[in-house]
């Protein structure tokens, strides 16, 4: 099938018998026989050919069926004809600039274009673009691949992901109301019995003054603490608008160290920290990831409270686990985690504490977990525990 003659006369009418000059033995093989075309009309990517003005030569099968044109349509005609209309500037005057500065601008190079078929519809494409010199002049050779399918296995990976993310965040938010629920409900019954207390002693006469303000009191530390729940659930659901970027954690743990000191060194621990500027960076929201660790230290303190001051060491550290995850370990000397709660203390508002407020643990898993990484903990062999979490490399993302 020798389909060239209406495809591939050049506009120059130069002969393709003509002797092949200074090319490629086998490409001058290849010119004058019909493989040639067979080759080209068996390319998957649109092969479509121009000359030094522009003109398509050349245009195979798989062109005739991206673009909707037969060859004989297009033959001679401009290549913008299969463009966008963004990208005509493009390529209206490449050829004669390349002819006349020599300079490269697209020759050798994969470019994302818009393509245009026929019926005018667009579609995104990758165009690499080689030159061939003939005896009948310069040829650009564009192989144009569709990249529609491409696109939308892309963008629906993403959806597929944010559909993920948003179920994820769902099911935390549930459980999170219902944490809440059940942690509003203590004060506010609370309020409601000391509240009662109140009308009794002033209605019936039979508390003092210091009753009545006593009652008051924890009336509003009560109150005071509902508004602390909010606040809490307020920081959570804000911390979910993550902006991620490729992101080191040396530096994200330089800029916080001051504040980390400041918090051991009030409680008399010593803080060690052995992170490898080196280490491959991470693909992060660098302040939700600083604020896991500054949570891991904090706790780390606050589990030293009761040993000798002497023995209160809290390390911190970072490593390659795998090729691809990152591994940080906050490592203290308190009085570890008892099996039996260890699940436990990443649900919200599970605290030992008398002031504490059982979200940090909660906050910090979801926000590891939203990063692909994981959050937990173990006892240490010599006592204290490390509280760990790993996180992607950015090569990965
Ligand atoms: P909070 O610090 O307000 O209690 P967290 O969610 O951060 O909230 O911690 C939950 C509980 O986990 C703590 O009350 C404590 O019992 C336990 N915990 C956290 N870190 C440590 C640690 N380094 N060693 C021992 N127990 C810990």
């Amino acid at each position: 099938m020798y389909r060239v003659a209406a495809v591939s006369t050049p506009p120059d009418n130069a002969s393709r018998t003509e002797p092949a000059g200074n090319q490629h033995p086998l490409a001058s093989a290849l010119s004058d026989l019909a493989e040639f075309d067979a080759l080209l009309d068996a390319a998957v990517d649109a092969i479509v050919a121009i000359d030094q003005k522009g003109l398509i030569i050349r245009f195979n099968k798989a062109a005739e069926e991206m673009f909707g044109y037969t060859a004989a349509e297009v033959d001679g005609k401009p290549l913008n004809l299969l463009m966008g209309p963004g990208e005509v500037s493009d390529h209206q005057g490449f050829v004669t600039r390349y002819l006349r500065t020599g300079a490269r601008r697209i020759i050798g190079r994969v470019r994302e274009v818009q393509a245009r078929r026929r019926d005018g519809t667009e579609f995104p494409a990758s165009l690499s673009v080689g030159e061939a010199r003939s005896p009948q002049g310069l040829r650009f050779i564009g192989l144009i691949r569709d990249l529609t399918s491409q696109k939308q296995a892309e963008e629906e990976a993403l959806r597929h992901r944010e559909q993920l993310m948003h179920a994820s965040r769902l099911t935390t938010m549930g459980e999170m109301a219902a944490a809440m629920g059940h942690e509003l409900n203590q004060p506010l019954a609370a309020i409601a019995t000391y509240t009662a207390a109140c009308q009794r002693f002033l209605m019936q006469g039979d508390g003092s003054r210091e009753d009545v303000l006593a009652a008051l009191r924890e009336i509003g530390a009560q109150a005071h603490r509902t508004a602390e729940v909010i606040q809490r659930m307020r920081d959570f659901t804000r911390s979910r608008a993550s902006q991620r970027k490729a992101v080191r954690l040396h530096a994200l743990v330089e800029e916080i160290w001051p504040l980390a000191e400041l918090d051991a060194k009030a409680h008399h621990v010593r803080l060690h920290v052995d992170i490898d500027p080196e280490l491959p960076a991470i693909y992060a929201d660098g302040v939700q990831i600083q604020q896991v660790i500054l949570n891991l230290l904090r706790n780390g303190v606050d589990a030293m409270k009761n040993i000798p001051e002497n023995r209160r060491e809290l390390h911190l550290r970072a490593y390659t686990e795998s090729p691809r995850m990152l591994r940080v370990d906050t490592a203290d000397q308190g009085h570890g985690v008892p099996d039996a709660v260890r699940e436990q203390l990443f649900t919200p508002f599970f605290t030992t504490k008398d002031t504490g407020m059982g979200m940090g643990l909660a906050i910090s898993r979801s926000i590891i977990t939203a990063h692909g990484g994981k959050l937990d903990c173990a006892n240490n062999p010599d006592g204290g525990a490390t509280f760990f979490f790993t996180l992607p490399t950015a090569l990965q993302q």
